[in-house]
């Protein structure tokens, strides 16, 4: 039984019209939708010379009857809406009939289809601007497309495509996400005879997570749910040892569709936002189920961006269950909201941020929570006030970039401390004759490292060290393609020798010196990775992210016992800082307590 319409001219103008196919990973992501909606249990892609030579999307859903066989190709025909009403409530992922009639225009395809009920199959040949042509074909449950000398009659089109590492790389990311978003359907990809990679279609995410992206992944993933009167959220994000350059981990599903929401994104970082540094994004899976009629998919022709009513109501929901799944797997800060009306003003933040709230408080976190809070709140408010005397930390622009600016930054100079000893087992305390100074250790040890780095790196020869076994990295498919001669020699100059070892493992058999006593290779991982996917691939890009995260995994950790000796040690090497007060990361490492401050919160001063 057929079941494509053919629009009204009404409908056909009420939909979002566009470039529908603009390089190979659009058509490839049409046609694999085309097979979900076509209720398909197993797709299989097949890609030659990054599609330019033929891309083939076999499947074994509901496939055509003669007639749909041979309307599929015209504009505006569609079995998946019929009327302006639908419109409201796409369930589908295709509902423009577009995208058959714009790749026929710019390709020569063949189709074999079969409905299963029809007395034969059908093979139908389409060229641009020809009637297709229909002839019987095999019974072979399903449709199988395949889009031959793609963009042949349009050179301006095919001149705009890029290489094919890079149009590889595009196809295998589309493929990754409608495999994620579709756990319940097996994929195979295939690439120039290659098997990319292949998902087992049991509907278990987890499983399809790790079928993708490794097992490393898979082990340091946190489920999160949740849910209110418009929204279903569920998936995995990593927990934050896992952290990327790129937002490119971050995969948002809005009723199986693959989304770009920025709300959304920005709940997410938000929920992050205590246990990544600045400039680093987590791995997510998020998957949303709305009301279909919350949603407006007609809004652009890919269908990527989308309109969502409640939106605020979404990202809020998204940022609570990340915000409690990381919170209940390790419990790294209690936030505890210090309550400063109208902050009437400095005064009131400074008298909570004595020195015996620290020392009384059962959890040290809370205070660097505290000083958080403070932070912000001397930002947004009191940035003139401060006075330099009392909070000599916090410098705005260290959040935002923290390499690279302390070559023309000045050196700040600490007063002569004198240790008294560590509070907490986090915080050294110091007397400065002018006041009390508390130091966060691993504050400090992050900025010492720092700028020891740099040091490092600002030397002209790149030392590089063979580590005891070879480094093995697993790698996702998508990074793997832009493995080639640039890159391998892009990561040879940064101190990085890179082969393939199997599959999608890298064996790495020389590092750069300063990384050789980093026990997780989940940063030099990173740094490859970065490499292999960003096609600039700078130097200084390169420096930016071993720096950051170098100086991160600072040896002393808060929580440590330190002895007396230790820590005059690391207060001399804060002192030959070139700005001993901020950590890499913006925060500050040192809080001072003025002798006028403790005056005044003793009630000795006025009199
Ligand atoms: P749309 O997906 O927006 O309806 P398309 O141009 O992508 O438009 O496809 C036109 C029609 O062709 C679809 O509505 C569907 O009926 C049919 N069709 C396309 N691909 C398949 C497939 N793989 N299996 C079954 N039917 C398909
Ligand atoms: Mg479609």
């Amino acid at each position: 039984m057929s079941r494509i319409n053919l629009m009204s001219a009404e409908l056909a103008n009420r939909i979002a019209a566009g470039e529908v196919v603009d390089r190979p990973s659009s058509v490839v992501k049409e046609l694999v939708e085309n097979s979900l909606d076509a209720k398909s249990k197993n797709i299989r892609i097949s890609i030659n010379q990054a599609g330019r030579d033929m891309i083939r999307v076999q499947d074994d859903g509901i496939g055509m009857d003669a007639i749909d066989a041979e309307l599929c190709f015209l504009r505006h025909a569609s079995s998946k809406i019929k009327s302006t009403f639908d419109l409201r409530r796409i369930t589908t992922l295709g509902f423009r009939g577009e995208a058959l009639p714009s790749i026929a225009s710019v390709s020569n395809v063949t189709m074999l289809t079969y409905d299963g009920n029809s007395s034969t199959g059908y093979e139908v040949y389409v060229e641009p601007g020809k009637d297709p042509i229909v002839k019987e074909g095999l019974k072979r449950q399903g449709t199988i497309f395949t889009i031959r000398d793609l963009f042949f009659n349009t050179p301006a089109r095919l001149k705009y495509l890029k290489s094919d590492n890079t149009e590889n790389s595009s196809i295998i990311e589309v493929c990754e996400n409608l495999a994620i978003s579709n756990s319940g359907v097996a994929f195979e990809l295939e690439i120039d005879g290659k098997r990319i990679f292949k998902t087992s279609g049991r509907g278990n995410l987890k499983e399809t997570i790790s079928e993708i992206y490794g097992l490393d992944i898979v082990r340091s993933t946190i489920e999160f749910n949740g849910e209110n009167q418009f929204f279903k959220v569920s998936g995995y994000v990593c927990k934050p040892n896992i952290s990327y350059a790129s937002r490119y981990h971050i995969l948002t599903f809005l009723n199986g569709r693959s989304v770009y929401i920025y709300k959304v994104n920005q709940a997410l970082l938000t929920a992050f936002k205590d246990y990544l540094p600045p400039n680093r994004y987590p791995f997510a899976v998020i998957s949303i189920e709305a009301d279909y009629a919350l949603v407006d998919v007609n809004v652009h022709p890919s269908k990527k961006e989308v309109r969502i009513s409640e939106e605020e109501k979404l990202s809020k929901l998204v940022e609570e269950s990340v915000k409690s799944a990381l919170i209940s797997d390790r419990p790294i800060y209690t936030p505890v909201k210090i309550n400063v009306a109208g902050l009437e003003k400095l005064d009131k933040v400074k008298e909570q941020l004595t020195l015996s709230d620290v020392v009384n408080d059962e959890d040290n976190n809370i205070y660097q929570e505290s000083i958080k809070e403070e932070e912000n709140i001397i930002k947004d408010e009191v940035k003139e006030e401060v006075n330099n005397e009392v909070l000599p930390v916090i410098k705005e622009e260290e959040n935002e970039k923290p390499v690279d600016l302390l070559e023309s930054e000045p050196r700040t100079f600490l007063p002569d401390l004198e240790v008294i000893g560590q509070v907490l087992k986090t915080y050294i305390v110091c007397d400065g004759s002018d006041g009390i100074y508390l130091i966060d250790q691993h504050a400090a040890q992050e900025r010492i490292n720092y700028e020891k780095v740099l040091a490092d790196f600002s030397k002209k020869e790149m030392e590089v060290v063979s580590p005891l076994s070879p480094i093995l990295i697993d790698v996702s498919p998508s990074v793997m393609i832009g493995l080639d001669e640039k890159h391998i020699a892009q990561l040879h100059r940064i101190g990085f020798d890179v082969e393939v070892f199997t599959g999608n493992t890298l064996r790495v058999s020389t590092i750069p010196l300063l990384l050789k006593d980093d026990d997780d290779t989940s940063m030099i991982k990173d740094l490859i990775c970065s490499c292999l996917q960003d096609k600039k691939c700078e130097m200084s890009d390169l420096k930016h992210l071993a720096i950051a995260t170098v100086a991160c995994k600072a040896s002393i950790k808060a929580n440590m016992f330190l002895t007396k000796e230790m820590m005059e040690t690391l207060i001399k090497q804060l002192a030959q800082c070139k700005n001993p007060n901020n950590c890499p990361h913006g925060r500050p490492t040192i809080i001072k307590l003025s002798k006028y401050e403790i005056e005044k919160l003793f009630k000795r001063t006025g009199f």
